[in-house]
């Protein structure tokens, strides 16, 4: 058994890893790309759950470059559905489709917001930048049904630009006519347009220029101590100087049984959401000229609603479309299967997206046990104990679940080549893909 430095996952941190530092990858499905692959049955491509680009790195947009990534442009047409009618995103300052009484309780709250002192957290940071109406109506369901906590049990840290934050005149125009504005996230995003691969895309550039990566391989047991990992159930062993793990911190710990206690009690403080993702294809060209749509309301258990179709040609046969559905759930209480695709299916109608007399041609729901990494109140500290015993025993995590922050697709990728040339640096050794791009 050789002693090697080695990855954990082949997802985009993963990936961006081995690329950066020429080290070998271990995953345990038999294809790259984690929470970003895309999946094709019947012609029909489907990501895992909504994926569109808004990057602003130049690292890593001169990466998909020399990786042969190309990519179509689009300007965003993101929308809301609430009280029975849509409204261009983002709500707080489109409110024109309201009722009255709506509209004037969202402006009267906005006014009359308390501005002093700092929020504790996430509900009281809305409350506080939005005001009442905007909080309490839109707002604070959306985050309940979004994350599966209560906003009051997070923090408010991870929002920066994710949520769009309005001036009083925007507010106020919005009441009576709809604004494109380009405020908040993904005004212009971008999409990869190789045939039929989606989102995907990038991991599969990324990917091909990776050898080798080694599938099939499912990490089962590590013993920090004699720097020993077993993969598959101990079918086959390697010793390792340094672990760059980018599978979820959970799923680590569950592999290293015998971690301090401390270390473990932290982990368990670890919170985030589950989604399940509904793909439908139906047998009508451009059901909807939308990018995506919100439903911040209880009308459905659906938090977004896309259309993949509508980011790139060639994701769906001529004459279909397709339609993605994306409901969060507690990983303690998955939703069952066959009633998700049946309310779905019905909720769609009732909302006007689908047609009764529409033929499905195919209808599936994926089930992603770690959606999003939600910002408890314990996740600093935890991570804290966590991160420090790791480093104690040479293993590195990057990546949104190794890192344990919601990062979007280029920062999984940037965390994967800081983890990759981190160790570089220790080991003294140059980076084997970088030097050409920066
Ligand atoms: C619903 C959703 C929507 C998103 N939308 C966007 C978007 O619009 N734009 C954007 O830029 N980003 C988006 N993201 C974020 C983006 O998907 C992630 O930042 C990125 O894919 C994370 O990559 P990663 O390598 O860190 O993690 P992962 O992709 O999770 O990679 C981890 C890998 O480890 C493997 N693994 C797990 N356990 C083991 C084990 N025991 N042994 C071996 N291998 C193992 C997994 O199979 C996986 O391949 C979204 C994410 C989600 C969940």
């Amino acid at each position: 058994m050789t002693e090697q430095t080695m990855i954990l996952g082949a997802g985009l941190a993963g990936l961006s890893a081995a690329y950066h530092s020429g080290y070998p990858v271990f995953e345990m499905r038999h294809r790259p790309g984690g929470a970003a692959d895309s999946s094709s049955e019947q012609g029909f491509v489907f990501d895992l759950g909504i994926h569109v680009l808004q990057s602003r790195e130049p690292y890593f947009l001169k990466l998909l470059e020399v990786l042969g990534v190309s990519l179509v442009t689009h300007r965003r047409n993101g929308w809301i559905y609430s009280n029975g009618s849509y409204s261009l995103y983002p709500f707080q300052v489109n409110t024109s489709h309201l009722p009255w009484n709506l509209r004037l309780q969202c402006v009267l709250g906005f006014l009359m917001r308390e501005r002093d002192g700092q929020p504790g957290n996430y509900e009281e940071w809305m409350v506080r930048n939005f005001g009442q109406g905007f909080a309490e109506n839109f707002l604070i369901p959306y985050a309940r049904k979004f994350w599966r906590v209560a906003p009051s049990e997070m923090t408010y840290e991870w929002t920066g630009e994710r949520v769009p934050q309005p001036r009083l005149v925007e507010i106020l125009k919005g009441m009576f006519r709809d604004q494109d504005t380009n405020m908040g996230t993904h005004t212009t995003f971008q999409y990869p347009t190789a045939a039929g691969a989606g989102f995907g895309a990038i991991a599969a550039a990324l990917a091909s220029k990776i050898e080798p990566i080694a599938y099939g391989h499912r990490a089962t047991f590590i013993d920090p101590v004699q720097r020993v990992i077993h993969f598959n159930g101990g079918e086959i062993r390697r010793t390792y100087d340094h672990l760059i793990s980018t599978i979820p911190l959970p799923e680590l710990f569950r592999i290293i049984p015998d971690a301090p206690a401390p270390v473990l009690r932290a982990v368990h403080r670890l919170a985030f959401n589950s989604i399940a993702i509904v793909n439908l294809a139906v047998d009508r060209p451009q059901v909807s000229d939308k990018h995506w749509i919100h439903f911040p309301g209880g009308e459905t258990p659906v938090f977004r609603m896309s259309f993949p179709g509508n980011f790139c040609q060639g994701l769906n046969p001529e004459g279909t479309s397709t339609l993605q559905a994306e409901i969060s759930y507690d990983r303690n209480d998955r939703p069952d299967r066959d009633d998700l695709l049946r309310q779905v299916r019905a909720d769609l109608v009732r909302c006007g997206i689908l047609r009764g007399d529409d033929r499905v041609l195919f209808e599936d729901v994926v089930f992603q046990n770690y959606g999003y990494v939600i910002y408890n109140h314990a996740r600093e500290e935890a991570l804290r104990e966590i991160q420090g015993y790791l480093k104690r025993v040479n293993i590195s995590t990057c990546g949104r679940y190794g890192e344990w922050k919601y990062l979007w697709s280029d920062q999984s990728v940037l965390s994967g080549k800081r983890a990759a040339q981190q160790i570089l640096r220790e080991k003294s050794r140059t980076p084997v893909a970088s030097e050409n791009l920066v």
